[in-house]
Order: C-alpha cells, then sequence, then structure tokens
C-alpha cells in the first residue's frame, strides 16, 4: 500500500490511498480539476477510483466533492451526522464501522472537532496499514486505539503553540483552535508520534499544517526532537501544502514484526 497526499492545510485536504486494486481518496477539499490532474501525473484518471472517504464537512475537507460526485461514480462515504448535510449522493456509515473493500478494510474512529460527526481512518491492506488523523482538538481514546501499530501515519501538526499565541489570528480563533475541539499542535503530535513508534510505526508524515502558525520547520524540530529519545529508524517528513507528496510506502517494519 502507498499514499501520496495531493494537498493539505487549510486551503484543501486530499489524500490518495493506493491499496492493491483499490484506489482510494481521503477528503476532497481541492478542486475537482486538481483532483484530476494529480491523478493524471500518476497515470490514473478519475474512473480509477474505488471510493472516497471525508473525514468531516469543513470546506477544506469537501471543497471539490459535488463536482467530484458528478464526474466520477466511485462511492463516497461519510458518517450519519454529515450525510444530513452534504447534498451529493453519499453512502452513510456509523463512526466506529469497519468497511470491507476488495482490497483493504477501512476502519473509522471517532475524533474531536468543531464539525458534525468527524472521523479518522486506519486503512489496513495486506502488506501494510495507514493511520490517517487531522482535525482533531486532542488524541481521542478511538484514535490512540485504532491507530496503534499502523505502519505509517499521517498526522496533524496544526500549529507552533507560542506562533499561534503571538500571531495575528483573532482571540475568538485562537481559542477555537487551541480548544479540545480545535487542531493538534505540534507538540501534541510530537507526543502521539513517539507513541506510534513505540508501537511500530516507521513512516509519518506531518500534515494540516497553519500557514500563519507553523512552519514545516517548526513541526519537523518538535516531532524529530521528541522521537529521537526512541531511538529508531523512522521517516518523518510535512505534506506540501499546494503539490503532491513524494509516494509513501505503508509496509509493516521486518525489525518489528520479529521483535513483537
Ligand atoms: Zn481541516
Ligand atoms: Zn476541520
Amino acid at each position: 500500500m502507498e499514499f501520496y497526499t495531493l494537498a493539505s492545510g487549510s486551503s484543501g485536504n486530499c489524500t490518495l490511498v493506493c491499496a492493491g486494486n483499490s484506489l482510494l481518496l481521503i477528503d476532497a477539499g481541492i478542486s475537482c480539476r486538481r483532483i484530476e490532474q494529480s491523478l493524471k501525473a500518476l497515470g490514473l484518471a478519475l474512473g480509477d477510483l474505488s471510493a472516497v472517504f471525508i473525514t468531516h464537512e469543513h470546506a477544506d475537507h469537501v471543497g471539490g466533492l459535488a463536482t467530484l460526485t458528478k464526474k466520477c461514480t466511485a462511492p463516497v462515504y461519510v458518517t450519519r451526522g454529515v450525510s444530513h448535510v452534504l447534498t451529493c449522493p453519499v453512502v452513510a456509515f456509523t463512526a466506529g464501522d469497519a468497511l470491507e473493500l476488495s482490497s483493504c478494510t477501512v476502519r473509522s474512529f471517532s475524533i474531536s472537532h468543531d464539525a458534525i460527526d468527524p472521523v479518522g481512518y486506519r486503512i489496513d491492506a495486506p502488506d501494510g496499514s495507514l493511520g490517517f488523523l487531522t482535525d482533531t482538538g486532542f488524541v481521542t481514546d478511538a484514535a490512540r486505539e485504532a491507530l496503534l501499530g499502523v505502519d505509517a501515519l499521517l498526522l496533524e501538526a496544526n500549529h507552533d503553540i507560542a506562533a499561534l499565541q503571538n500571531g495575528p489570528y483573532p482571540y475568538f480563533l485562537k481559542r477555537r483552535v487551541l480548544s479540545s475541539e480545535g487542531h493538534l499542535s505540534n507538540d501534541a503530535a510530537a507526543e502521539f508520534a513517539l507513541c506510534a513508534v513505540r508501537s511500530g510505526t516507521r513512516d509519518i508524515l506531518l500534515a494540516h499544517l497553519s500557514k500563519e502558525n507553523n512552519t514545516p520547520e517548526l513541526a519537523e524540530y518538535a516531532v524529530a526532537r521528541a522521537l529521537q529519545s526512541a531511538g529508531f529508524p523512522v521517516r518523518l517528513g510535512v505534506a506540501p501544502r499546494d503539490t503532491m507528496s513524494e509516494v509513501h510506502l505503508c509496509r509493516r517494519s521486518p525489525s518489528f514484526a520479529a521483535a513483537n
């Protein structure tokens, strides 16, 4: 299994996951045209998509969805709450459900965000697993449990707390971002990244960075510093905001499998 982020941040989020013969999109927060162009760069087309999974209804996650559903027939999976506010055709599931596709299983788990019924995902394929956690004020128990032992993890590192506190956002927005229904800080990402690495994760891609209150260097430094103590070889990177990421492989680590 492998994945690419097509865009990441408050101006749009979209991730492509290739799991055997299943091609999944997680969120569609950029224009359908940009999704199509990104797929084309990989030799793929909208018609190749097997399914679309949505985390929540904020515009930076569903902005391109209405057009996408007109141009491709892949089912769009959303939680029941989200199904009530979207106007395009969707398939509703209950947060916590596991959905079996032909070559992978997609399990959802509840997160904490100021949205209706938001979720993160864990995708398991025969060759590896991927965890997906963005847009959450803290790492919920459901997320911790679901993401234990994933091979690769896409993890929100939204803001540097000091940069946010001293930055240009109005007070109400600062409070919102810092709240338990806001976004994960670099420090919170670092704390969870360390737990993940101790449970076997070997590839971490930091995502959904704030343009105003973070930099890729600050996010990566905070997480790398925390991971140093674990002493494991980990691939750590930051998802680019407006362009496609490099390919990330979700492969079971042989050393970890042997030791456990
Ligand atoms: Zn978002
Ligand atoms: Zn959001």
